[in-house]
């Protein structure tokens, strides 16, 4: 089983959590955990942005 702190990274300063294995399905870069205002996955790289329902 491996270990919360493997699997994701917190970033501060945005308060977003990168979670190391969602990748991008348009391009495949690492994509960011936002909670807020509605919790999404987005990707930085291309725009890409996936909504939790
Ligand atoms: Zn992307």
């Amino acid at each position: 089983m491996a270990k919360v702190h493997e699997l994701y990274e917190y970033d501060y300063k945005t308060g977003t959590i990168r979670l190391k294995n969602k990748k991008c399905p348009r391009c495949g870069s690492i994509m960011a955990h936002h909670l807020k205002p509605v919790e999404r996955w987005h990707c930085g790289k291309c725009g890409y942005t996936e909504y939790r329902t």
